[in-house]
């Protein structure tokens, strides 16, 4: 099974050795933070199965059960707030207060919210029968069984675990793979769960690379919730669909934020900056780019710049740091590829551009602004997951709407505008799972808000009402108060060919004279 394990020995981030094991480094200062062990498909399978022994009897408890676990969960963790700030900083690179904001607050009110709600949100529900209200017809929602969970490493935490909770307080058990560059909060959190007094095996952890991911999904789970990249996430469903499984696809983006002339600048700059920048910029729902209305490009880029001069950057782990380090090198290799396209196509750097990469193994970005980018170069066509900003403009409405489309995403997208009534005219026409008005990001942190994409930003929803649904099964069930005979059974005949029309001509016809003439005239 898989274990936290540390080990002070070296090793290349995210590679598995010899003994089995994948080494864990610190993106901040390259150290060697600790191994786990890698778990082969046996292992894979073995969790699997004792997910689905103690899933029975917890889907069998009432919701204050469950609850009791997860209130209790929430409880230490917002004691231990400050030892998991510590481990996930070292273990993703991102800074103190992001550890806390984007990953630990957020996962203690969403465990709060669907340990509050669950019972509300998945109560059975009625539907009245139009045309057979002799009829009672409701839905119930069953928990699907065991939920296969393969999460990324940007949000090594909050991602899984706030799944993780809907889930379980759903009537699911878990099992969770997590990234192979940051396995070891998740055992952390399994660690938590079961001292909360969560059963054992209900929140299993498989560890690996893509192999192990892959095997978790032929291994008899019921359901795949995936977050990460296109490519994978293509792969993901493939597989999914061969096993005949639910799948949620949780995908990238390419998020453009619009603002009007009418913006209040400064607020906008602020939180686009914000947007753009916060995990160096790896995150799903980054400001990746930005649309502003020419007669305000010159004031709004003067702010952005001058607020992207004053961040400071350094190792992560310090309450006066606003940008951390890029957790892997593989993505500080997308990020230079993009900065070299954009050079080269003729953008301009107004702040950033560098790549700080020290002998120990620690990588920073410099946070970039760039404008006179175009839409061919891959800084606005691709996903970046960097901490880069191209800021373009344009002259109307149609036009600002038209660029903001004009990708392969669909995650989020960002209006700035003082005016509410543009701001939601704009939002209707994006083409976006989520758009935010005034601001950024934040939303993920809403529990009740459905999240998700639209085009190749995934499928299906998590979060909220939705989320929760989607990790059950809803059978219908369909009982008869009265009885009464009906026209379409056997013998079939002229009489009840009539009869069903006239029926149906009553019922659906224009009008009251409608349906009267249909009820009484000639057929
Ligand atoms: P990847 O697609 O590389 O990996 C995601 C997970 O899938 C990892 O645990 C990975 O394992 C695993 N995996 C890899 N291959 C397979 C396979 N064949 N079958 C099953 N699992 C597999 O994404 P990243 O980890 O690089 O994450 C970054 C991406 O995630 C970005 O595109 C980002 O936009 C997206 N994302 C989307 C979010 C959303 O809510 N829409 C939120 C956060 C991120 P391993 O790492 O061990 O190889």
């Amino acid at each position: 099974m898989a274990e936290a394990i540390a080990v002070p020995q070296t090793s290349a981030q995210g590679t598995v050795t010899p003994e089995g094991t994948l080494s864990v480094r610190e993106p901040g200062s390259g150290k060697l933070l600790g191994e786990v062990r890698v778990s082969s498909p046996a292992d894979v399978r073995h969790t699997v199965q004792q997910a689905r022994a103690a899933q029975s009897e917890w889907a069998r408890k009432p919701f204050a059960a469950r609850r009791a676990v997860l209130l209790r969960f929430k409880e230490l963790l917002l004691e231990r707030a400050g030892e998991f700030c510590d481990h996930l900083t070292r273990e993703n690179g991102k800074t103190r207060n992001e550890s806390l904001f984007m990953e630990v607050l957020p996962v203690a009110d969403a465990v709060h919210w669907y340990a509050t709600h669950a019972e509300k949100a998945l109560a059975d529900e009625r539907i009245p029968l139009h045309l057979f209200p002799h009829k009672k017809s409701y839905l119930r929602f069953y928990p699907r069984g065991v939920i296969g969970i393969i999460s990324p490493w940007n949000y090594p935490f909050s991602i899984p675990t706030g799944d993780a909770a809907a889930a379980l307080m759903a009537g699911n058990a878990v099992v969770v793979k997590p990234s192979e560059f940051t396995p070891i909060i998740l055992e952390k959190t399994r660690a938590l769960f079961e001292e909360a007094g969560l059963p054992r095996g209900l929140f299993g952890v498989v560890q690996g690379k893509g192999d192990v991911g892959a095997e978790l999904i032929r291994s008899g789970v019921n359901m795949i919730v995936f977050t990460g990249s296109v490519a994978t996430g293509r792969r993901v469903n493939v597989a999914a669909a061969e096993q005949m499984i639910h799948c949620v696809l949780e995908l990238g983006g390419k998020d453009p934020a619009i603002v009007l002339p009418d913006a209040d600048l400064d607020a906008a700059a602020k939180k686009i900056s914000w947007g753009a920048f916060a995990n160096s910029g790896q995150t799903c729902a980054s400001v990746e780019r930005v649309y502003v209305h020419e007669s305000v490009v010159k004031p709004f880029t003067e702010k952005v710049v001058a607020l992207a001069r004053k961040l400071r950057q350094g190792e992560p782990n310090q309450y006066d740091v606003d940008v951390g380090a890029m957790t892997t090198q593989m993505q500080v290799d997308i990020v230079r590829r993009h900065l070299e396209d954009a050079r080269q196509r003729g953008a301009k750097i107004l702040t950033g551009g560098e790549i700080q990469l020290t002998p120990d193994g620690a990588r920073f970005v410099q946070p970039t602004v760039l404008t006179d980018t175009t839409p061919e170069m891959a800084i606005v066509r691709e996903e970046t997951f960097g901490p880069m900003l191209p800021i373009m403009t344009y002259r109307t409405e149609e036009e600002a709407v038209r660029l903001a489309n004009d990708s392969t995403y669909g995650l989020s997208a960002y209006v700035f505008t003082r005016d509410r009534s543009k701001a939601e005219r704009i939002a209707n026409q994006l083409a976006a799972g989520t758009v935010m008005h005034n601001d950024t990001l934040y939303t993920h942190a809403a529990p009740e808000t459905p999240w998700g994409g639209v085009k190749s930003s995934g499928l299906g929803r998590v979060h909220g009402k939705h989320g929760l649904h989607d990790f059950c099964e809803v059978r219908h069930v369909n009982l008869e108060r009265l009885s009464f005979p009906a026209f379409w059974y056997y013998p079939y005949s002229k009489r009840a060919w009539s009869i069903g029309l006239r029926v149906y001509r009553t019922v659906l016809g224009r009008g009251i004279t409608g349906r009267l003439k249909a009820l009484f005239g000639k057929q």
